[in-house]
């Protein structure tokens, strides 16, 4: 299968500066990507740079096999069948909702465009609101009108820039399955641009985490929490810490924890090693001999989120059921689960894992 969107070796600059680096990665039809980073990591200049709005300075960008970018040659935004979604919504105040979604219709005739119109209001379940103009809607009925407008032009491609930002967060992961229902229920192909990972997992079906102009991992949501290929990754997505540990040769951990499974590669008496962990490996067990003082702890509804204090300082979260309510000062019980636990050599910080 060919892809929808393929981006080849993209960089682009501003004046000297790489915001972009080097860039390469491909949607299916139907498929929801994310860019996913830290603030000023380039995730906006890549979905400016695929809508249009700037040039690449190498590379190309390919949609539906034709190429839209490369260095010196760009198709103009307006004839890229890309739709967009900001973050602000940018619907027309004196419009209704219906003209707002009829805007980008215009080389249909009247009729088309009415029934396309409500094809779309049907789509985004705002038939009722047809007459409505936006300050009369909620936050999360904007975003569906702006959507709506987005699709009815019926881009190659939909764009969405960190388009739940603007809403209250108990709505926003909420909202962000939802338009993953009904992007998938319609086979939009859509990438959206976001700092918030929650968002980014539930939307995406592939994240592009992005560093310093530079994608880092380009994997599922499973594989970037339980299989980060650096310690930025396994920092930058779900809760962890990294500790310092040592190991004898049967994996031994010095401090007690438990012991590393060797697998294909014996360790090395001796030898430091750093480990991911993360609030879920550690575990609420009264029988156990391992009891470590808390630091800290935070109610979480349904969990209690404690930092543990190790014996030689460092410290780990770890997650209980909110019924074990240990106060900071006393020791909780725990069973430290290295099964799945991620293992990076001692190097600094781009480390690769070593199992
Ligand atoms: P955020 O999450 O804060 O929106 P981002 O990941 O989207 O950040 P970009 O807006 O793509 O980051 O910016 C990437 C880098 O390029 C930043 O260092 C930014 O300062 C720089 N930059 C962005 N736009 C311009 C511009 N028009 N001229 C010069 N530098 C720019």
């Amino acid at each position: 299968m060919s892809s929808q969107l393929a981006l080849q070796q993209v960089s682009v600059s501003y004046g000297d500066f790489p915001a972009a680096v080097d860039v390469s990665f491909s949607l299916e039809k139907g498929q929801i990507g994310c860019l996913l980073g830290p603030s000023g990591c380039g995730k906006t200049t890549l979905l400016r740079a695929i809508a249009g709005f700037e040039q690449v300075t190498a590379g190309t960008i390919t949609l539906n096999g034709e190429t839209i970018s490369r260095a010196g040659a760009q198709l103009p935004p307006e004839r890229r069948r890309v739709g967009m979604v900001f973050q602000d919504f940018a619907l027309f105040p004196h419009l209704s909702v219906q003209r707002n979604i009829g805007f980008g219709l215009d080389a249909m005739n009247r009729e088309a465009r009415a029934q396309r119109v409500r094809e779309m209001l049907a789509l985004v379940e705002l038939e009722h609101y047809a007459n409505a103009y936006p300050h009369e809607l909620s936050g999360g009925q904007q975003q569906r009108v702006a959507l709506a407008r987005a699709l009815a032009p019926n881009p190659e491609i939909l764009l969405l820039d960190e388009p739940f930002s603007s809403l209250d967060s108990e709505l926003r992961e909420q909202l962000a399955s939802e338009v993953r229902e009904l992007l998938k229920r319609n086979g939009v192909t859509a990438i959206l641009v976001t700092h918030d990972q929650n968002e980014a997992f539930a939307m995406a079906d592939q994240i592009a985490l992005m560093r310093q102009g530079q994608v880092v991992q380009l994997d599922t949501p499973y594989n970037l929490y339980h299989n980060p290929r650096s310690e930025f990754v396994a920092e930058f997505i779900g809760q962890g810490t990294i500790i310092t540990v040592s190991v004898n040769a049967s994996g031994a951990l010095n401090n007690g924890l438990g012991i590393l499974d060797v697998r294909d590669r014996p360790w090395q008496a001796g030898e430091t090693l750093r480990l991911l962990v993360r609030p879920d490996d550690i575990e609420y067990d009264e029988l156990s001999a391992l009891s470590l003082p808390v630091v800290s702890k935070s109610f979480r509804g349904a969990h209690y989120l404690y930092e543990l204090a190790l014996p030689d300082g460092q410290k780990v979260p770890c997650l209980t059921p909110s019924h074990v309510a240990i106060n900071p000062g006393e020791s909780l019980p725990v069973r430290f689960n290295l099964q799945h636990v991620v293992v990076f050599d001692d190097s600094p910080s781009e480390t690769t894992p070593i199992r």
